[in-house]
């Protein structure tokens, strides 16, 4: 399972406030507290697409997620990441078993695929696959392991359901892209998973940026 422990905003600096008081410096004023003209302005800000005011902030999250999720998680280059090194380290042997009932079908063609459940016996038969094969590779890089061969080749036979561990560094304006695109429905179901775990944790540091983001179709400034 993906627990919601996976996400953990280390640290933020990251407030409303920032966005307004980028925008507002163009005319020399600083407001200390948001006002409802301060609200209106980032509603402004996001529907015209103003994003350098949305840049002015920061989240550290510590994410722990299976590789084949931050395969896709690092695509998005705005932003600063720092992983955990399967050269140095002997990584742990965990890895994503997706529950029974989230073994999936796929149908359909290239941008039009569609998901369908699958039936109870199959699911359950594929999660016993899944997790025999895990088993299989987790094992032979433990022999690979013993046998002396460095930990960098070793870790070839590990799968890609592999959890690991990275920092993100983003501003708000990159955090609204990722989420755009990230928690859409045709994004993979394992990283919108995520993607609305950190869309909760953005809500409560910027409430109003997040807010004005959702009024004008989760599009990114
Ligand atoms: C549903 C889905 C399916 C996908 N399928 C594939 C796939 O099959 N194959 C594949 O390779 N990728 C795929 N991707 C990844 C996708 O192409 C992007 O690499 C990824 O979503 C990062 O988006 P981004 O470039 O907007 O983000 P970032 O890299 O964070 O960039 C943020 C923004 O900065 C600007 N920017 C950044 N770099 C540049 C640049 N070099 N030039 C100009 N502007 C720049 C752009 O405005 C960009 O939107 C998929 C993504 C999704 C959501």
């Amino acid at each position: 399972m993906i627990d919601r422990d996976f996400v953990v905003l280390e640290d933020a600096m990251a407030d409303d406030l920032s966005v307004v008081n980028s925008a507002r410096v163009s005319f020399k004023q600083k407001s200390q507290e948001l006002t409802t003209s301060d609200e209106a302005l980032i509603n402004f800000l996001m529907r015209e697409r103003h994003g350098t005011p949305f840049e002015h902030n920061a989240f550290r999250f510590y994410i722990k997620c299976p590789v084949f999720v931050a395969r896709e998680w690092f695509r998005h280059r705005v932003g600063s990441f720092n992983e955990v090194s399967g050269r140095y380290t002997e990584l742990a042997t965990r890895a994503y078993t997706p529950p029974a009932y989230d073994i999936r079908r796929q149908t359909g063609k290239p941008s039009s695929y569609m998901f369908e459940p699958m039936e109870d016996i199959a699911s359950e038969c594929a999660v016993d696959i899944i997790q025999e094969s895990y088993s299989m590779s987790f094992d032979t890089y433990h022999d690979l392991l013993r046998m002396g061969v460095a930990k960098e080749l070793a870790r070839m036979v590990l799968p890609m359901g592999l959890f690991t561990e990275f920092y993100w560094t983003v501003n708000a304006r990159s955090l609204m892209n990722f989420l755009s695109l990230r928690s859409a429905p045709n994004a993979q179901r394992e990283i919108r998973i995520y993607a609305d775990l950190v869309e909760d944790l953005f809500a409560e540091k910027m409430p109003v940026t997040y807010s004005a983001w959702v009024n004008n179709n989760r599009v990114a400034p």
